[in-house]
């Protein structure tokens, strides 16, 4: 039996950034991760350049674009586009290079990463967690990290996140060469898609494009409807492999730690429920967990409390505006498209939000504040 100062399920992004953090502040840190290897990460890869200053490491190898205009359309016209030539830029990442950048980094540092290996059973004993595999062999160690992302079995079992989970239903391609959509924009498209909309975020030589409904439930199986959108990018022919996957998107302020263990990242029902926008909420965690991990072992706080606060602080009171914002927009998203998108200063708005510079809760008491003034 081997012990570890942390044990981390899951090794996506928010389980190895929470290693590295850990690993870079002098940790044992133990990866369980259940795959192999993914060779397609159902992820478009958007990405706000200010989200730097949450980054354990260098990932310029891993950005493929550097997006200087948003654009949006109904139905594949009533163009609108958002500059985006700021301070902070947004970047199109591969997701399969920046995981493996920072497993790579992860394991110079020191992380060990065991895989492919499932997790069967976790029991507190003596104030230690102790792991059981299914490769017969059990691990220990004084804190917990669940980061199983969007299907989390642990999240749930220990309490973390939301009683009831609420999901994004997505479908995801890459398609060789970039269609219509120039390098350098990324293109939001509204009004085939009911309760939800598609976009499409270039790579260097491909297209990562994804379709999401975010409210009710919504499927996505209409075939022809999927294919009117693929076409309203520029591609008429287009032989596809799809990837679906049911996104856990943020349902609400829950405790997201309990006593020495924690969830991060999609596990902890952090995703964006207006835009999916993931990346950011789990870097943005996995600097806290590794900040409040360090801060109780090494005596300054008694517990993780201080870690939920955090998110919800510097995360979750936006979302709880995004929620809301996504259950307008997506009942009435013709409505939503003339006044959130079409108004004169949303590109700018627009633009702050995907650059990291603004917030939704920003967002609205500029509107509130408005509102109040002309009444
Ligand atoms: C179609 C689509 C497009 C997206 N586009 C964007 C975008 O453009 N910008 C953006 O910011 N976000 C985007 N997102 C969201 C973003 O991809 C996620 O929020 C992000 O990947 C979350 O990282 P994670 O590490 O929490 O979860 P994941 O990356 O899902 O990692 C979880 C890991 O845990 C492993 N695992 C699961 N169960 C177990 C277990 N029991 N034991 C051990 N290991 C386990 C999995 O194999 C996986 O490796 C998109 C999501 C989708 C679905």
């Amino acid at each position: 039996m081997k012990g570890f100062d942390v044990v981390i399920i899951g090794g996506g992004l928010s389980g190895s950034s929470t290693a590295l953090n850990l690993a870079k502040k002098g940790y044992s840190v133990l990866i369980i991760e259940k795959e192999k290897n993914q060779d397609f990460k159902p992820c478009a890869g958007g990405m706000a350049s200010s989200m730097k200053k949450f980054l354990p490491l260098e990932i310029k190898d891993a950005i493929e674009s550097k997006i200087k205009n948003v654009e949006f359309r109904w139905k594949d016209s009533d163009n609108v586009i958002a500059d985006l030539t700021g301070e902070s830029p947004f970047w199109i990442i591969k997701r399969e290079k920046f995981d493996k950048l920072l497993t790579d980094e992860s394991l110079r540092n020191g992380v060990q990463i065991l895989k492919p290996v499932l997790v069967e059973k976790i029991t507190k004993k003596n104030d230690n967690w102790e792991i059981t595999c299914n490769n017969k062999k059990k691990y220990i160690s004084e804190f917990l990290v669940i980061a199983d992302g969007s299907q989390s079995k642990w999240a749930g079992y220990f309490k973390l996140g939301p009683r009831k989970p609420k999901f994004a239903n997505t479908i995801s391609l890459r398609l060789n060469g970039l269609g219509k959509i120039p390098k350098d924009a990324v293109r939001f498209e509204f009004g085939f898609i009911k309760y939800g909309f598609a976009w499409a975020f270039p790579l260097k030589e491909s297209l990562n494009i994804g379709l999401g409904t975010f409210i009710n439930n919504s499927p996505l199986e209409n075939q022809t409807i999927n294919n009117q959108i693929i076409r309203s990018f520029g591609f008429e022919e287009f032989p596809y492999k799809t990837i679906n996957k049911k996104l856990r998107i943020w349902n609400g302020l829950h405790p997201i730690n309990g006593d020495k263990i924690l969830a991060v990242g999609d596990a902890a029902s952090l995703c964006d429920p207006f835009l999916a926008e993931g990346i950011r909420p789990s870097l943005i965690s996995s600097f806290y967990a590794a900040e409040c991990i360090d801060q109780c072992i090494s005596g300054e706080i008694d517990n993780l409390n201080l870690y939920t606060k955090n998110i919800n602080n510097n995360w979750g009171r936006s979302m709880a505006w995004g929620r809301r914002i996504a259950q307008v927009f997506y009942r009435f998203p013709r409505t939503g498209y003339q006044l959130g998108v079409k108004r004169k200063t949303a590109p700018k708005r627009i633009a702050q939000i995907l650059s990291g510079e603004m917030s939704y809760e920003d967002i609205a008491k500029r509107v509130i504040k408005r509102l109040l003034i002309n009444s």
